[in-house]
């Protein structure tokens, strides 16, 4: 059978390695196995979440809220703009997705950093879209700048804010200059998925979502409920943005795509906001282990305002050798390979869970 040509160059995602796989292969036991491949909350989430889960689980037979009422008004007043101005999907990768079916196409181009989320790349080929990298792995807004000028067929650009897998982020004061530059018909989309520890490590790295949609009506801002909110097996994200992107996107989503579970869970989620500084200020007390431990041994990394951080090895060493072999005992981490980096990627951990990877 012949399928879309958009098809014939599409890798699929490869997700970190699920515990149960490591089990299965390695004959470890569960309890031995520690992820920290997928940037995932290691103290699970709210306690408050599960509690309106149990309760939520009686309604199952009912289709969700399609309107998901309750979720909007939540955000909506977070981040004091309409419901209007918010789309929620299945992951904000989901909505990933919606814009790049709504903006790109086989004639135009998507631009993103050298180094920077697989599913802009795997998203954009799905609808046929060109994809244009900038030469600087991390974010270089002069070099993003200089491509939008080079190709008039640019139609949407992602920054990562933080970026994943790196950990970098640009000054946000940057990023409006940059936003000032760019033709207003290039849907420039800000994935927040790590915002929430960014701002609380350097308030430079702040966005307050409501101030960039005013002033950029062309900017989609994205957030989850997969990462601080330790809720990333729900599937839940959302999207800020002016009415108009907003009112497009929703043509394309389907009906029903959050659960019921789903919403409640981050509705209530929203509300425990100790959970989420206490996760926060951890994340970080942990990553100055991580940064001891590099120096002490004499590897590089990248300053990370997220959860997880770098660690780069010189030639001697095989990032993919290190990978499998923590995977043999039982840890698991991200090999940057893929990314023609000789490096890994570790989601910081619970204490203890850190502590293995350090006496690993
Ligand atoms: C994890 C992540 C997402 C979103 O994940 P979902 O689980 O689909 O909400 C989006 N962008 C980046 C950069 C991420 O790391």
């Amino acid at each position: 059978m012949i399928f879309n040509k958009t098809l014939d160059n599409l890798k699929t995602y490869t997700p970190g390695k699920p515990i149960e796989l490591v089990v299965r292969e390695y004959g470890l036991d569960t309890k031995d196995i520690i992820k920290l491949a997928s940037n995932e909350n290691p103290r699970g989430c709210s306690p408050r979440v599960i509690e309106v889960l149990k309760e939520s689980m009686k309604k199952i037979n009912l289709y969700p809220d399609d309107s998901m009422y309750e979720l909007k008004d939540s955000l909506a007043n977070k981040f004091k703009v309409e419901k209007e101005n918010i789309i929620i999907g299945a992951g904000s990768d989901q909505i990933i997705s919606l814009a790049l079916q709504a903006k790109a196409n086989t004639h135009s181009s998507v631009l993103m950093a050298g180094v920077t989320f697989a599913m802009y790349e795997i998203y954009s080929k799905q609808v046929g879209a060109k994809i244009l990298k900038t030469k600087s792995s991390s974010h270089n807004l002069d070099q993003f700048l200089d491509m939008c000028h080079k190709n008039s067929d640019v139609s949407v650009l992602f920054l990562c804010l933080p970026n994943n897998p790196l950990g970098e982020c640009l000054d946000i004061e940057d990023v409006y200059s940059f936003l000032k530059k760019i033709d207003s018909n290039i849907l420039v989309v800000i994935d927040g998925a790590y915002q929430e520890y960014a701002k609380v490590k350097d308030k430079n790295k702040k966005i307050t979502p409501k101030n960039l949609i005013e002033k950029f009506p062309n900017v989609l801002y994205l957030g989850t409920f997969s990462k601080v909110y330790g809720l990333a097996g729900m599937r839940c994200g959302y999207g800020v943005a002016n009415k108009k992107i907003i009112k497009a996107l929703n043509k394309i989503r389907s009906p029903f795509n959050v659960t019921t579970l789903s919403l409640k869970a981050c509705v209530e989620a929203l509300k425990d906001e100790e959970f989420v500084s206490k996760s926060v200020e951890e994340n970080f007390l942990e990553m100055s282990r991580y940064e001891d431990f590099i120096s002490q041994n004499g590897f590089d990394s990248i300053t990370s305002y997220a959860n997880f951080i770098i660690i780069k090895y010189d030639k001697n060493k095989k990032s993919k050798v290190i990978a499998h072999n923590l995977l043999k005992k039982g840890i698991i981490v991200r090999d940057l390979g893929a990314y023609n980096m000789n490096a890994i990627r570790v989601t910081i951990g619970t204490p203890k869970q850190n502590s293995k990877f350090f006496n690993r």
